[in-house]
């Protein structure tokens, strides 16, 4: 297209999303803080800025893909003249409330803002299940979403510019308690000889199998009844036949125990007529 890109940060997610830009056939300026790494990129047609500013001029659309906050307001904030009527999309993994500071140093700067957190490694980038979430503004979104379609399945999620944060988070908090949970259960089945590769293959289609239960559970949720019919009661899984064979395999219950806590202080509470989904208030509602 014609659109001039600018990425800074050629690091393991920079290099390959400047890579795509590159092969798509948009004019591309690629700037990183270390020498050296846009040798590549450069010869498959990139032009390398020597510095952050000099690409920030280059590029009426400006990517960073940077370590972290932290490493952004390092290299933008004394570039805020030169980005001022440009376009940044900043794909470096912060916190909600870093997005939004990021979006506010944007707005006084007069820089056109959209955040985004990347639900993929590098290797999936351009392939089918590479997911990136975007919040910010709605009109750099729709007017740059055929380059954005190039790396990934590009979600919108509205114009407060923590949301795709919050959501990378919320998300990679599901997956960081599961992959637990799977370690967990492979630790229980090495005591008897079973490998964690044996174990993975039982795990795998199990898990991918459970997660069907995530609408019925936020069916229940959002109805706001967890007596709801149809759900297997809180007091009926109380989880200690799985802490009692963790102990006798001689394994720590730490992981399974957070679980059985959660659901203790609703059936404490009361609620142990209601449905599994009920532990969400156990959450929402910290002790
Ligand atoms: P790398 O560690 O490979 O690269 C980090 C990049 O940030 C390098 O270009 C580095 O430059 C640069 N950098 C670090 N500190 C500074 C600084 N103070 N000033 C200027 N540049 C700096 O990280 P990734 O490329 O893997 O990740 C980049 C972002 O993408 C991160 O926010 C990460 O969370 C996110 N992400 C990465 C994923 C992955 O699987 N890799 C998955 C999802 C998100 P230099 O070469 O000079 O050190």
């Amino acid at each position: 297209g014609s659109i001039r890109v600018s990425v800074l940060g050629l690091g393991a997610m920079g290099s390959v999303l400047a890579g795509a830009l590159v092969k798509a056939g948009y004019a591309t300026t690629v700037w990183n803080r270390s020498p050296g790494r846009a040798d590549e990129l450069v010869a498959q047609g990139a032009r390398a800025a020597a510095t952050a500013g000099e690409a920030v001029r280059s590029g009426q659309l400006v990517i960073a893909c940077l370590l972290d906050h932290e490493s952004v307001r390092e290299v933008l904030d004394p570039l805020s003249g030169e980005l001022a009527g440009r376009t940044l999309i900043n794909l470096t993994t912060t916190t909600p409330a870093q997005s939004r500071e990021s979006a506010a140093w944007a707005a006084r700067a007069g820089v056109a803002y959209l955040d985004g957190g990347i639900m993929a490694v590098p290797e999936m980038i351009g392939r089918s299940g590479a997911s990136i979430l975007y919040s910010g503004s709605a009109e750099v979104f729709e007017r740059y979403e055929p380059l954005l379609d190039l790396w990934a399945t590009s979600t919108y999620f509205g114009d407060d510019a923590g949301l795709a944060s919050l959501y990378d988070l919320a998300l990679l908090a599901g997956m960081y308690v599961m992959f637990a949970g799977f370690m967990h259960g492979a630790a229980m089945v090495a005591p008897a000889g079973v490998t964690a590769g044996e174990f993975a293959a039982m795990a795998a289609p199990w898990l991918t199998a459970m997660t069907g239960g995530f609408h019925g559970f936020a069916a229940v949720i959002d109805g706001g009844d967890y007596a709801a019919e149809g759900q297997q009661s809180l007091r009926f899984s109380d989880l200690g036949d799985i802490l009692a064979a963790s102990s006798e395999q001689g394994i720590g219950t730490e992981v399974v125990a957070v679980v059985q806590r959660l659901i203790r202080r609703q059936i404490d509470a009361g609620h142990g007529d209601e449905g599994f989904a009920r532990i969400i208030e156990s959450i929402r509602q910290p002790a």
